[in-house]
């Protein structure tokens, strides 16, 4: 199984993992010994889809013998563009993922897929001649694909994810699925759906049984993740369900040390979420707040619902509440027709509110967007170099806010490894006073703030603990402190 992309692709892939289990299935050393490999892919930018393909060669040439199903948002934007490749045997998209182990390991008996599930298998397509794009003539294809429409599917696929390497301690829950705005630049809903969210009950049992397991931090992701229960029948209620109570729900029915909410778009940061956030020590201080453009007109071309002065509004708001807390936005560089006076309205803004991190993302052209419709893109070289300007500014307000810890206590939580810096390189490196001119290994662990900060901490510490930790340095984007 290999996952790319955002945190609701892997939460799919954690959940395609357990169908798998649920069938007696284990998971191989690696693709190279594996019979069935599932490609779960993401669509989000031209090079998302690139890395897809090139990943599918490779496994081929590793392993030719293997069966490659290849799921996810570009399965489902542009299945028989996939069914094309070279050991691509099944294409099943996003539509179908909710079956996906099932279809997988039936395979090339699958006419069986019918008798197994008792329902015509009207979905599946078989493909046998098609045109593939810059292929010649006819290619000759010997995939399956599952493909539907999206906008018919309610399911939500839903498992934590544990990410690999040194996160172990912080699984990830996916809480909704899909999103029903429409921005001009995104493929997403095309390719994941309506707005649909995990029910309340579900949510209570997943984040229990993982406090259960010894888990402290869990963090709560989705594709729009503030539009949590708005599509569920509230038939006799005064309102429909809304995230707050999602996650008040959270704080007063489970035992959870420590929540983390991921990206919430700006309209959706009322009052009174701000408030819950920065009353409870249990929601950890970190909002995620897309921004994507701070020019009203490209705003408004991109379809984005809130105006630059509604966006301002609510990050001020959430700095006034929490003065340390952790605070990021996606930006987008490079959208048709910013002109060089949009980009710098995004500068002004970015100077101006108290961002602690950014992620910049540079345009790129989605078929099937309106935005790839239109006339006046922006040259590649034009967009690189404002991409390069905002990452610069990112850098040097993420240092300043870091700078602000040194010589304060900082709560933070064990990830899962410590490391011992050995090398020169990366000896050199450390802080004077944490090195102490010792020419032998210093050992750090790593750990992560409750306002989202990189900590190496001085010795080997159990993972998954909260500690608090005295700062005493800044260096290479990471603090480092001890324990008190
Ligand atoms: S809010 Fe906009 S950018 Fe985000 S998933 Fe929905 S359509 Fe895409």
């Amino acid at each position: 199984m290999q996952n790319f992309g955002c945190r609701a692709t892997q939460a799919d892939g954690a959940a395609i993992e357990r169908q798998f289990q649920e069938l007696g299935l284990e998971q191989a050393g690696g693709p190279s010994k594996a019979g069935i490999v599932v490609l779960n892919t993401c669509t989000v930018t031209a090079s998302a889809d690139q890395d897809a393909r090139a990943a599918i060669r490779r496994i081929h040439r590793e392993n030719p013998g293997c069966r490659i199903v290849v799921t996810g948002c570009y399965a489902q934007r542009a299945p028989e563009e996939l069914a094309t490749l070279p050991g691509v045997s099944q294409v099943i998209g996003n539509s179908h993922k909710h079956r996906l182990a099932e279809i997988a390991e039936i395979g090339p008996r699958i006419s069986d897929f019918r008798l197994r599930t008792g329902s015509p298998a009207r979905d599946f397509v078989p493909l046998l001649q098609l045109v593939g794009e810059g292929q010649g003539p006819t290619t000759e294809v010997r995939s399956h694909v599952f493909v539907s429409d999206i906008f018919a599917h309610t399911e939500l696929l839903a498992a934590p994810v544990f990410e690999a390497a040194n996160e172990r301690t912080r699984p990830n829950l996916k809480v909704q699925d899909g999103c029903d705005n429409r921005c001009s630049f995104c493929v997403i809903p095309y390719v994941r759906g309506q707005s649909r969210s995990l029910p309340l009950g579900e949510v209570l049992r997943e984040v229990n049984a993982l406090v259960e397991s010894g888990y402290r931090e869990v963090v709560i992701s989705g594709i729009n993740l503030g539009r949590w229960g708005r599509d569920f029948v509230w038939g006799g209620r005064p309102r429909p369900p809304r995230f707050e109570d999602l996650v008040w729900a959270i704080l007063s029915e489970t035992s959870l040390e420590k929540l983390r909410i991921s990206s919430v778009e700006p309209m959706d940061w009322s009052d009174e979420l701000i408030q819950m956030m920065a009353r409870s020590p249990r929601v950890a201080k970190h909002a995620h707040v897309p921004m994507q453009s701070a020019s009203d007109r490209v705003l408004r071309a991109m379809h984005r619902k809130y105006r630059p002065w509604h966006y301002r509004e609510r990050v001020e708001k959430i700095r006034a509440a929490m003065p340390m807390a952790a605070i990021g936005a996606d930006v987008m560089v490079g959208f048709p027709g910013e002109e060089g006076d949009d980009f710098d309205e995004t500068v002004r803004m970015v100077e101006a509110l108290p961002f602690t991190y950014l992620h910049i993302f540079t345009y790129s052209a989605r078929p099937g967007t309106p935005a790839a419709a239109l006339r006046n893109q922006v040259p590649v070289h034009v967009a690189r170099e404002r991409n390069r300007i905002l990452r610069e500014l990112a850098a040097e307000k993420k240092l300043a806010f870091m700078r602000g810890f040194v010589g304060h206590p900082v709560e933070a939580i064990t990830l899962q490894s410590s490391r011992s810096l050995s090398s020169r390189a990366e000896l050199d490196d450390l802080p004077a006073n944490q090195s102490g001119g010792v020419e032998g290994p210093v050992v750090f662990t790593e750990a992560l703030t409750d306002n989202y900060l990189k900590l190496r901490l001085k010795g080997r510490h159990e993972p998954n603990l909260w500690l608090t930790a005295q700062v005493v340095q800044v260096e290479s984007g990471t603090l480092f402190g001890t324990l008190n």
